[in-house]
């Protein structure tokens, strides 16, 4: 029934309040409470702030929530990146880690594309290869 209210991420999530004796109103009320804003902020930041495709989005946390549970809903807390700018830039490829400079990288990923789209316009000026932010990624 779940399922078909609220999606497969909430079955996930009743599944594992069942399990561990969570309160399931509190989970499913929690869960709605986080829809709705993922959802208002995906409507105004529509777009990954790393590789601005507005395909595959999802909404990363900039200080994991379980390390400040008041920061949950708080929308300055929040950055959409798409799934694999999410998984890459957002947590260093390691879903139990996280990347606290993330918007720092975010603002860089944009120089460069404004710098890249400079450089169509005047090639001569910007004939150096661009920075890819994959190459200041941590290799451990
Ligand atoms: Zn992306």
């Amino acid at each position: 029934m779940f399922v078909a209210i609220l999606g497969q991420r909430a079955d996930i999530k009743v599944r594992s309040a069942r399990a561990s004796g969570e309160n399931l109103f509190t989970v499913l009320r929690s869960e709605y409470q986080w829809r709705k804003v993922r959802n208002k902020h995906i409507s105004i930041e529509s777009c990954c702030q790393m590789c601005d495709t507005t395909k595959e989005l999802e909404v990363h946390y900039i200080v994991p929530w379980h390390l400040a549970p008041e920061l949950r809903y708080d929308f300055k807390n929040l950055v959409t990146l798409c799934r694999a700018c999410h998984f890459g830039f957002g947590h260093w490829r390691n879903w139990h880690g996280h990347n606290p400079e993330i918007l720092v990288l975010c603002k860089f990923a944009q120089l460069q594309r404004s710098r890249l789209k400079l450089g169509d316009k005047d090639e001569e000026n910007y004939d150096d290869e661009p920075i890819s932010a994959y190459s200041i990624m941590p290799t451990t």
